[in-house]
Parts: structure tokens; C-alpha cells; sequence
């Protein structure tokens, strides 16, 4: 199917015989996009093992607004918003096209929020330093859907919860954060070694526990999770992702978890697949 095809969806995506997985992956630093390293090869084997999508949409922690916007463009720009990295990083394009039907669409389906169609964004590197090793070719339409920083997590549980149509008509959707993510402390000399500080190390076994046990409830209310959780999400745009990720888990949906590993002592890559 070429990328004119899905640019004349003007009516709804087929639905399939399939429900494609939902995932939440651990971004990290941008450096990923360009290194070959554990992270960035486990991106690539699962983008062979799950279903082709027929659409990516990306909840990134680096579109952090006021309301919530989808991208609507024709061709969303790669949008390199860091600084202070090498000039390779910032020559990397990732020429996906987007899909203004499928952000119609998905706008439309959702009754607890508004969604408004955007065209001053683009891919930012929460997505494209995940996707240009999932999908090289660059030839899948990819979107954004923002988060809104003025809502309590609910809202975006809420929300999410009404995209999970979208699984049956092969669209993956990706949370794209960071579960434990303080930069202010993160140690240098930590940053070869996949151990976290002991704090981070327990919010990561605490957020898997309850990821498992389906403990949405509490994944939701993450301010109530103690010290360690305030110091694992100083500021939540890292950690709502996740929480976009498990809204869309159905009944009979199991988790598993990959690139379980710590960077840094106080950042964590780990990541979970959502169904098969
Ligand atoms: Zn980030």
C-alpha cells in the first residue's frame, strides 16, 4: 500500500481480524536514535515480531500542551528538539508521512475530551529515536497526540481508553517516556552501568508489580506511590505515556516487559508490550 492509499482514507480504517499490541517504550537520550547499542536493536526485533501497522500514532513526553492536539499534516517535520548533541543527530530526518483522516478519525472518537487538529508540530524525538530503527523505511504514516499538562492523570486514562478501537484497525500506539526519569539526578559515573540508584531500582520493580497485577488505579494515582515515586517522576510528562499505554489494554491483553535496564542510576529504559 503506498502512502497516496492511506492519504484517501477519507472514511474509516478496515477493521481486522487482529488487534495489533499497544506498547509503552522507554526513550532514553536522544543518542539512541543514531546508536546501535541493546536499546535501539530491541526496537528493531519488535517491530519485526508484532503485525506491520497501518498507522503509528506516538504519545510523547515531548509534546507536553495546553489541551490536546493531534498532528493533522500531510508530511509532519522531524523536529530535533535538544540541545547540545552531536551534529549527526541533528541532520537525521525521518521523512514519515502523516495521515490527516486518521487524525480526523481519532479526534472523533473521543467523547471525554476535545482533540484539536494540528499543523505547527511534527515528530519530535520521542518518536522518531524510536522509530527510524522500527520502521527505517519511513514509509508507515505516523502521528502525534499530545499531552495535555493541565489535566490529572485520569483524563488521559480516560482518553486513552477510548482510542482501543483503533488496535483492531491495525494503528499501533505508542506511550514513548521514561517510567523512572530525573535528570537532575542522574550520575555520570553511572552511566555505563544498567543499575539504578536504590530508589529507582524499587519504583522500577514497584511499577512493574503493579503493571502486572493490572493496578491501574494506583498507576494512576502515582502521587500516593511514596518519597520514591516523587523522585522517580519529578515532573510527570515522562510518565504519562505509560499511562496512555495501559489504557489500552483489553480483557484478555497480557504484558511483558523489555529493555529493563537503568541508565544513569535514576532513569530507566524499561518498557512493555501490551498484547500480542
Ligand atoms: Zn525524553
Amino acid at each position: 500500500m503506498t502512502t497516496h492509499d492511506f492519504r484517501n482514507f477519507n472514511q474509516t480504517l478496515p477493521l481486522l481480524d487482529y488487534t495489533m499490541p499497544a506498547l509503552f517504550i522507554g526513550h532514553g537520550s536522544p543518542m539512541n536514535g543514531i546508536e546501535d547499542n541493546d536499546f535501539s536493536q530491541r526496537w528493531k526485533g519488535l517491530a519485526k515480531e508484532i503485525p506491520v501497522p497501518t498507522a503509528v500514532i506516538v504519545v510523547s513526553a515531548h509534546w507536553f500542551t495546553r489541551g490536546t492536539h493531534i498532528t493533522a499534516m500531510d508530511h509532519p517535520e522531524t523536529i530535533h528538539d535538544f540541545g547540545g548533541f552531536p551534529k549527526e543527530l541533528f541532520s537525521v530526518q525521518y521523512p514519515a508521512p502523516g495521515s490527516p483522516s486518521l487524525a480526523e478519525e481519532t479526534a472523533s472518537m473521543v467523547h471525554t475530551a476535545t482533540i484539536d487538529l494540528a499543523h505547527d508540530w511534527g515528530l519530535d524525538h520521542g518518536t522518531w529515536t524510536v522509530l527510524r530503527h522500527m520502521y527505517p523505511e519511513a514509509k508507515i504514516p505516523v502521528l502525534q497526540l499530545s499531552i495535555d499538562y493541565t489535566k490529572a492523570p485520569q483524563y488521559h486514562y480516560d482518553l486513552a481508553k477510548e482510542l482501543i478501537a483503533l488496535r483492531k484497525k491495525g494503528v499501533l500506539i505508542i506511550g514513548s517516556g521514561n517510567m523512572v526519569h530525573n535528570l537532575r539526578l542522574m550520575s555520570w559515573e553511572m552511566i555505563k552501568s544498567e543499575l539504578g540508584y536504590d530508589w529507582a531500582n524499587e519504583m522500577n520493580s514497584t511499577f512493574k508489580t503493579l503493571i502486572v497485577n493490572k493496578e491501574h488505579g494506583r498507576l494512576i494515582q502515582y502521587e500516593k506511590l511514596g518519597k520514591e515515586a516523587m523522585m522517580a517522576i519529578p515532573t510527570p510528562e515522562h510518565y504519562l505515556p505509560l499511562i496512555y499505554s495501559l489504557a489500552l489494554q483489553g480483557k484478555n491483553d497480557d504484558v511483558s516487559f523489555f529493555n529493563d535496564k537503568a541508565v544513569g542510576g535514576s532513569l530507566t529504559m524499561t518498557s512493555v508490550k501490551i498484547g500480542n
